[in-house]
């Protein structure tokens, strides 16, 4: 069994068939999901999801990246971080790729931001899950500075060094890998994968961005996952089912989901 510890499925593209989604997934054994909130609009649809449907949980954050949206407060995150099935705070982080033409000295509302997401997940306990593009050192910086050495999480989707990796496993952070791990060019990530200790890893699909090998360019879905964690497994010389046994349980530990064999018997 597996779990997708990162998917967009409040996005349209996968929304609007959130039917197929659950029993393509149910197909691929994929018998989890975290569904990542990225503005505090779309909040109220990630939330339904989650409450909606068993095999789904969720986070309440906005991304880096976004502008011209709600700038959320901590009373913002913390009230919505209250409600159930809501188990992480995130998106959230640094993303200095697309700086459209602004310098990094520019994009101070960035860190801002990200500022009062760390509040908040030191204020509620919960897991930040952090997005990083080409801003490493600053998002480790911030990390310390406002975490205060009690702040867990994920660095998700990851794609920076394994300096990076090494200082987020440092500071008690997951590394999650994502469909990036199958691509030819990124011999780079994998050597950073082969390195992080299987117990810090998650599995993701960033869907519907990023659909793994063979997949490439695609609408991504979270019953690709088995296909990151096939990558993985071949790194780390390891059988497949024992990779998707441990980001499993990686991924309850962290958010505090009841182990699956609980919610089995449950029912
Ligand atoms: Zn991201
Ligand atoms: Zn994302």
């Amino acid at each position: 069994m597996f779990v997708d510890s990162h998917c967009h499925l409040s996005f349209p593209e996968l929304h609007d068939r959130i039917d197929t989604i659950r029993a393509d997934m149910a197909a691929a054994r994929v018998e989890r999901a975290l569904c990542i909130c990225t503005t505090i609009e779309e909040f109220p649809r990630v939330h339904a999801l989650a409450t909606a449907h068993d095999e789904f949980w969720c986070t309440v954050g906005v991304h880096p990246d976004n502008e011209g949206v709600l700038e959320p407060g901590l009373e913002d995150l913390l009230e919505r971080a209250a409600l159930p099935r809501v188990v992480a705070i995130g998106e959230t982080g640094l993303d200095y790729y697309r700086l459209n033409g602004r310098s990094i000295e520019q994009m101070a509302w960035q860190r801002e931001r990200f500022r009062v997401h760390i509040r908040a997940a030191r204020a509620t306990g919960l897991p930040l899950v952090v997005h990083t593009r080409s801003a490493g050192a600053d998002t480790l910086a911030l990390l310390r500075e406002e975490g205060g050495g009690e702040v867990r999480g994920v660095f998700h989707c990851f794609t920076e060094t394994m300096a990076v990796a090494r200082a987020a496993l440092e500071l008690g952070f997951h590394i999650s890998f994502s469909g990036i791990l199958t691509f030819r060019n990124a011999q780079e990530l994998r050597d950073v994968a082969l390195e992080v200790p299987l117990e810090r890893c998650l599995i993701e699909t960033d869907s519907p961005y990023l659909a793994p090998m063979p997949y490439r360019g695609k609408t991504n879905s979270p019953a690709y996952v088995p296909h990151v964690a096939a990558k993985l497994a071949e790194i780390k010389g390891l059988p497949l089912e024992a990779v998707a046994e441990a980001t499993r349980q990686n991924f309850e530990r962290l958010f505090d989901i009841p182990a699956l064999e609980k919610d089995l018997e449950k029912t």
